[in-house]
């Protein structure tokens, strides 16, 4: 059950039309209209609907769309969620509610508006044209990279060809390599300062906000499934006001990683203990079916992939996407080690990734050289879809909390959401 609402009448009147028409059973595509029918009566204050129906219920998975999105800067963000602290200034022009992607499917409109390179083929991992094993040829580039460093060499190449102005990524803490925080990024020291992947969550997209302040564009983002769908909403919400104008206009590159799921900050230190060293000492972690360390001294070690996942982060379980199918180009590490799996889905990521093909700065592989790749991306985009409703009709956090159940990879295969007939095990 999602927390009651406490709001003013026109608050309630649109949660109540929306929770009919998710429970109505109906097309997914109109719940949207719960809200944007106020619009023609002069809005309402969006943000309560938004804070007691996705955040209150412990269903936002950290995106910080809503609040990179709200042209009054009503929201701050902490602990991988927003936080209201001025929300009587809000102007009531629904933008949060429409940009937040556990509330809504984006609109059908939305394959037309993104503009995939045409043989667009989507076999289960969301339309592509064409895919290689790719890598920087560089090595610089590739000692500082999760997997083949192409994420970063393109951003570089992107950045000293003047094909954009800045880079929205993650970077990480001062004081601790494995958690993040949001960089923008305006040249190739700074795109290498943040190369490697952070397994925890890393919002990113908060450095749209000093792009647009700063008037840096165009940019490239770089962000998982989750913020990659933040990002598409915001440019192409239904509700055209400046901010979506302005996105849609600057944000001419979305590099999407491959994401199965993040872990919480305290898997840190369980992960420390399960390889009997400090938490400190952690230089980088890969997941490639087991979880792989590398130590501040260059020493690797490995443990089980399974125990570390007690410690995902439960709000990934609102999430189906594991392709970043919305992205100009899906990044992953699925495949050859020192490759990064790279899907080519858009006009504009096949424009950046030929640029940087031809001027040498990436070399490529067919995927047919490692078929397990691909096999892998079929397999872990389908398991991340299996049984799964749209995550606005999924339970909230106390539900779950209420059947011992946190874990967001087996809730609908092994847990209370499985099929009739699986039997639940513990998942908490
Ligand atoms: C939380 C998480 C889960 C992932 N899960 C999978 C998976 O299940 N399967 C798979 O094949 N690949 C997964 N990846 C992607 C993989 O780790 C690599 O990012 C990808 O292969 C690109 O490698 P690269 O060498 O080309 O990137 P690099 O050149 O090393 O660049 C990596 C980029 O990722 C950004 N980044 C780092 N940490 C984060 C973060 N936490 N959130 C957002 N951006 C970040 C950096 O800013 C950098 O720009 C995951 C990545 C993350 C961050
Ligand atoms: S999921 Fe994203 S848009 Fe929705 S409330 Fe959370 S941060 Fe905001
Ligand atoms: S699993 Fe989904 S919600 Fe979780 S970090 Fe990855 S993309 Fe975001």
């Amino acid at each position: 059950m999602t927390p009651p609402l406490k709001r003013d009448p026109v608050t309630m009147r649109v949660s109540a039309r929306y929770e009919a028409m998710l429970d109505s059973g109906g097309d997914p595509h109109e719940w949207a209209y719960a809200w944007r029918t106020e619009l023609n009566r002069g809005g309402f204050r969006a943000v309560d609907f938004l804070m007691d129906r996705v955040v209150a219920a412990g269903r936002c998975v950290g995106c910080a769309s809503c609040v990179t999105v709200c042209p009054v800067d009503v929201f701050e963000y902490a602990d991988e969620a927003p936080i209201p602290t001025r929300a009587d200034a809000c102007v009531l022009c629904v933008l949060c509610a429409d940009v937040c992607p556990v509330l809504r499917p984006a609109d059908r409109d939305l394959d037309d508006l993104l503009g995939y390179r045409d043989p667009a083929e989507d076999r289960g991992f969301g339309a592509y044209a064409y895919g290689w094993y790719a890598r920087a040829t560089d090595p610089a580039i590739r000692d500082r990279a999760q997997d083949g460093g192409v994420a970063s060499a393109l951003l570089i190449h992107a950045l000293e060809t003047g094909r954009i102005a800045g880079a929205v990524l993650g970077d990480v803490m001062p004081d601790d390599s494995q958690i993040g925080r949001p960089r923008l990024a305006r040249d190739r020291h700074a795109v290498l300062a943040c190369a490697g992947s952070r397994y925890t969550y890393s919002p990113n997209t908060l450095a749209l906000q000093e792009a647009m302040r700063s008037k840096v564009a165009p940019l490239a983002v770089v962000g998982v499934p989750c913020q990659v769908d933040g990002m598409r909403l915001q440019q192409h919400s239904s509700i055209r006001l400046e901010m979506a104008d302005w996105y849609r206009s600057n944000v001419t590159l979305v590099l999407g990683l491959f994401c199965s799921e993040a872990f919480t900050h305290e898997s840190l230190d369980r992960l420390g203990e399960m390889l009997g060293v400090e938490r400190g000492r952690i230089a980088n972690i890969n997941i490639k079916g087991k979880v792989v360390v590398r130590l501040d001294d260059g020493e690797v070690r490995t443990t089980s992939l399974k125990r570390y996942r007690e410690f995902a982060r439960p709000a990934c379980l609102y999430c189906v996407d594991y392709g970043a199918e919305h992205a100009d180009i899906g990044l992953g590490g699925i495949g050859l080690d020192g490759w990064t799996f790279t899907l080519v889905r858009t006009e504009r990521g096949h424009e950046a990734f030929e640029a940087a093909l031809h001027a040498g700065v990436i070399e490529v592989r067919p995927l047919a050289d490692e078929p397990r790749g691909m096999m892998l991306l079929e397999k872990l985009s389908a398991d991340k879809k299996a049984n799964r409703p749209h995550p606005a009709r999924m339970p909230s956090l106390s539900e779950r909390r209420a059947q011992g159940w946190l874990d967001p990879k087996t809730y609908y295969t092994k847990g209370p959401g499985a099929p009739a007939g699986v039997a639940a095990e513990d998942g908490t």
